[in-house]
């Protein structure tokens, strides 16, 4: 016999020891005396062993759970009698695995041929079955879990495929929007939105597939919810996105922040009592020096007046035109007072917050009408120094007024004592964006220690100093998307610096 083998037949051998090692299904060969002779790789581990001589002999009908074995041996027959028709059917039995496992398994049969085309056996695939039932059983067991999470996961989650349709709707989500599992489920996620957040959501999804590109999974978003009675409300949504096969999953988090948000609007509600009160409370410690400030102009008005009543009774050319120039005169007074007054109306109104584009000259000088009141008695001297390129900035005009007379009575005080009492009123750009007004004064200046904690609320070294002032300053001048700060003057004396956004030319043009 000639037992030379042409390389095609070496190569062909090969390719097939290669691909019976790495096949995934066990490959036997049963002799026709049921002897098992041949087995792959995932043969061996079907049955629990490393090797072919681990196997027993009167395997594989041992390994056979035992009703099975009938049912193998009817297949076998039928293999081996060559019945085309019945050949490849599956046979289910199980094998009671060398490494005492019991397999439930999956065997298909054909007969083998030796090379004369007598029947030498029967060819045996087998799959194991219990992986199988062990990933159904994970998938059921994953199902399970997943309805367990979504009925106690604290805060309300939606799954929803990628078009958009909902798959899951948690507990918590039921009760925040107001609809069960079974009405949302196979609808569109939009249902939950109101427009324009609706129509813009297909379109972010289909961004999404299509660049991946990210616009809020991941990120969160404060977005606004609808519920099915209709009614809106601010959530925060976190997306996720899990592939399950080829397609995304996306699951949404959402936070109910309504209540958040009324705190929030308390707040600031609060915050701009606070800030009206301080400005009441401003005006009351300003009384009796605005009293004072009336009073020198209506005493002037009186006395032009009472002097002009006189000079009437003698009319001559001269005395005319001293009676124009005293009624001028008390004209000029009575419009100081008026000032002073409706300067004063509005510091104490309520209003919303107005932010308008205002010339900044203008807002200074309106603000020393008030903030100055009384300093001329006090022996305070004051400059007032605008650098010209300033044009107009972006702010409430009364809260920046409020600044600063703030700043300004502060500073007044501190100089109750000194020799030189000057306040200076500085206002110059801070590059483009910005301008920086400054109030300096020659006072007694602030302690190192003290400096880094004035802005906080009750820091106050005055004997009457509710110590609100600086803090609701600096609250209002933030607000204004600008910057409070303080330093120690080297002659000694404190400035306070303040900065406010720059309103440009085309805002003003705009406006
Ligand atoms: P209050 O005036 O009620 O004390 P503020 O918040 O306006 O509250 O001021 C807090 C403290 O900051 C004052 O008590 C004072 O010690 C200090 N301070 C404020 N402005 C000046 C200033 N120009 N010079 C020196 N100290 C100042």
């Amino acid at each position: 016999m000639d037992n030379s083998v042409s390389s095609a037949e070496f190569d062909r051998m090969r390719f097939l020891d290669t691909i019976l090692a790495t096949l995934p299904e066990a490959v036997a060969i049963i002799r026709l005396d049921h002897r098992l002779t041949e087995l792959n790789p995932a043969g061996l581990a079907l049955l629990g062993v490393g090797s072919l001589d681990q196997i027993p002999e009167d395997a594989p009908l041992s390994l056979i759970e035992r009703r099975h074995i009938p049912r193998f041996k009817t297949q076998f027959g039928k293999a081996v009698s060559d019945q085309p028709d019945e050949l490849g059917e599956p046979l289910l039995i199980d094998v009671n695995a060398l490494d005492g496992e019991r397999r439930s398994v999956e065997c298909r049969m054909a007969p083998l041929r030796d090379g004369d085309g007598r029947l030498a056996g029967v060819v045996v695939t087998a799959r194991n079955m219990s992986e199988r039932e062990h990933n159904l059983r994970t998938i059921t067991e994953s199902a399970s879990l997943l309805s367990a999470i979504l009925a106690t996961v604290p805060d309300p989650m939606i799954v929803a495929d990628d078009h958009g349709l909902i798959t899951s709707f948690s507990a918590t989500a039921e009760t925040l929007f107001g609809y069960s599992e079974q009405e949302v489920l196979g609808r569109n996620v939009e249902m939950l939105m109101p427009a324009p957040h609706r129509n813009a959501h297909g379109g972010y999804m289909r961004h999404y597939l299509e660049t991946g590109e990210k616009r809020i999974i991941g990120i969160g978003r404060v977005v606004e919810g609808l519920k099915k009675d209709g009614s809106l409300f601010p959530m925060e949504l976190s997306v996720g996105e899990a592939k399950t096969g080829n397609h995304p999953t996306f699951t949404g988090f959402v936070r109910d922040l309504s209540e958040k948000f009324e705190a929030e609007a308390r707040m600031q509600e609060l915050q701009a009592e606070l800030v009206h009160t301080s400005r009441l409370s401003a005006v009351g410690t300003l009384a009796s020096a605005l009293a004072h400030e009336l009073n020198q102009p209506l005493t002037a008005i009186a006395n032009y007046m009472s002097a002009s009543r006189d000079l009437v009774d003698n009319l001559k050319p001269e005395t005319a035109a001293m009676l124009r120039e005293a009624l001028d005169e008390s004209g000029k007074e009575a419009l100081r007072a008026g000032q002073i007054v409706r300067r004063l109306r509005d510091f104490v109104s309520k209003g919303e917050i107005d932010t308008q584009i205002l010339p900044l000259s203008k807002l200074i000088n309106d603000a020393t009408t008030l903030g100055l009141v009384g300093a001329r008695e006090k022996g305070v001297s004051w400059s007032i120094e605008i650098e010209p390129d300033i044009d107009n900035v972006l702010a409430d005009r009364v809260q920046i007024q409020q600044v600063m007379v703030n700043l300004m009575r502060n500073a007044i005080e501190a100089m109750e004592r000194s020799n030189t009492k000057h306040l200076a009123i500085r206002a110059r750009p801070l590059g483009t964006e910005f301008v920086e007004i400054s109030v300096a004064d020659t006072g007694h200046g602030v302690p190192d220690d003290l400096i880094s904690q004035l802005f906080q609320p009750f820091i106050s070294t005055k004997a009457q100093g509710m110590g609100l002032g600086l803090s609701i300053c600096r609250t209002i001048v933030e607000a204004h998307g600008g910057h409070l700060s303080v330093e120690s003057d080297i002659d000694g004396g404190t400035i306070f610096t303040f900065t406010l956004p720059r309103a440009s030319r085309e805002n003003d043009n705009a406006s």
